[in-house]
């Protein structure tokens, strides 16, 4: 990749499916790669924290295969090459991804962490728009000079920022805490007592994984309720409709895809049969030995695996105080209201495959119509 330095039109962070997404159209509208832009093109740098192609896939545990997952949406303009089911999807995706990236020469610097972005006081102070500085790290974590930038695409996804609840107690359990992002195999797990907490469908699949090999208790804040039939584009507008509606409202948001509910399938209709969906209400605390349960019983556990979801990652976009008195972040379209230079992708309605590739086009197509009223930075 080349140095990340001088002005570009627009930065994106993140090289998943939004990012990717993004990128693609950027570039197919005759945005140029920063290096090759001539004077008077539009420019971009892509940055991604990831040591290869795949966003957060390159980091799925190996059972989540290409028949387990949910349901991936492809790439704008490229068909998924016929995947094998048994494929794991952290091997499966990254491979379409690294042919995507080859095929649009869509050139993605990496290892590239952003850590901070922040208003560019030099132009600050000269009035107008100011310009955006984009502080990074590049490999072995080495800063890069500040790169400058009209606007900022952000896509940098979720799984940098695990969630645990906070709990009583919690600081002095003697066994081991683990969260999704932490989860390699069952057999890690073999004859132990092992809590899993939370209602959604990572929480299901660890169940019915970890509990061939150990004893499970499932503890959940509300009785799960599963669905018959399949999801269908309807659930899913449903879905999307009422996360789009809290992003209007500026109030913190999941993903999407914690939002669409559960399904039977015929593994979960099995795992019910041998009695392993016997969920517990969540426990009030967490004691050095294991949990004191809601009617007072302590529950021996050896490990607690938090399958309690994620956060947006923005923690970059800190200095540009963006958050509101409510904890979110008001969004239209995919524009940060109160400072549309930013735009989040993969952000609350736009959490999902399918939501980033939307969220890629609009956020093109909006940024673009924003920057026509200024010049090329290269110019
Ligand atoms: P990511 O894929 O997370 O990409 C973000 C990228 O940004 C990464 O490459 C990361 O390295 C980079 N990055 C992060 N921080 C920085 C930084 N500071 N500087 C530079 N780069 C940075 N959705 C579905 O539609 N179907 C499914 O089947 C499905 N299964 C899922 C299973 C699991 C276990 C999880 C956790 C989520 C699943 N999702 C699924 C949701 C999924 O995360 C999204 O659909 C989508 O893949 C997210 O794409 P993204 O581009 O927003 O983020």
């Amino acid at each position: 990749g080349g140095s990340v330095d001088g002005v570009v039109d627009v930065v994106v962070i993140g090289a998943g499916q939004a990012g990717l997404s993004a990128a693609h159209h950027l570039l197919r509208r005759g945005v140029r790669p920063a290096a090759l832009a001539a004077p008077g093109e539009r420019s971009v740098v892509i940055l991604d924290a990831g040591s290869g192609p795949g966003g957060a896939w390159r980091h799925r545990w190996d059972s989540l295969t290409m028949a387990t997952v949910n349901g991936i949406r492809e790439l704008p303009g490229m068909p998924v090459v016929e995947a094998d089911p048994a494929d794991p999807a952290n091997r499966a995706v990254p491979e379409y991804f690294a042919d995507f990236e080859r095929r649009f020469e869509v050139p993605v610097q990496r290892p590239v962490r952003v850590v901070r972005v922040e208003d560019d006081q030099e132009t600050a102070a000269q009035g107008g728009t100011a310009l955006l500085r984009v502080h990074a790290l590049g490999p072995d974590a080495v800063p890069l000079p500040p790169l400058r930038t009209r606007a900022i695409l952000n896509a940098t996804g979720t799984w940098t920022r695990p969630f645990l609840p906070a709990t009583p107690g919690a600081a002095d359990f003697r066994g081991r805490q683990l969260h999704t992002v932490d989860y390699v195999r069952a057999a890690d797990f073999a004859g132990q007592r092992v809590g899993i907490v939370g209602g959604g469908i990572s929480a299901l699949g660890f169940l019915q994984e970890i509990a061939d090999v150990a004893e499970t208790f499932w503890y959940t804040r509300s009785e799960p309720v599963l669905e018959d039939g399949p999801f269908t584009q309807e659930d899913g507008r449903e879905a999307v409709a009422g996360v789009i509606e809290r992003v209007r409202q500026g109030l913190p948001v999941g993903s999407v895809v914690s939002n669409t509910g559960l399904r039977w399938t015929p593994a979960l209709r099995d795992a019910q049969r041998r009695g392993l969906l016997e969920r517990r209400p969540m426990f009030v605390r967490t004691t050095p030995d294991g949990v004191r349960e809601a009617d007072g019983t302590e529950t021996g556990l050896d490990t607690i695996l938090w399958a309690t979801g994620f956060r947006h990652e923005v923690r970059h976009l800190r200095p540009l105080g963006l958050h509101n008195a409510a904890g979110g972040i008001a969004l239209d379209g995919t524009a940060v209201v109160s400072d549309p230079r930013i735009h989040l992708l993969g952000y609350g309605p736009s959490a999902s495959t399918i939501g980033a590739n939307r969220a890629g086009r609009a956020a093109v197509t909006a940024l673009l119509a924003a920057l026509e009223r200024e010049p090329a930075v290269s110019a």
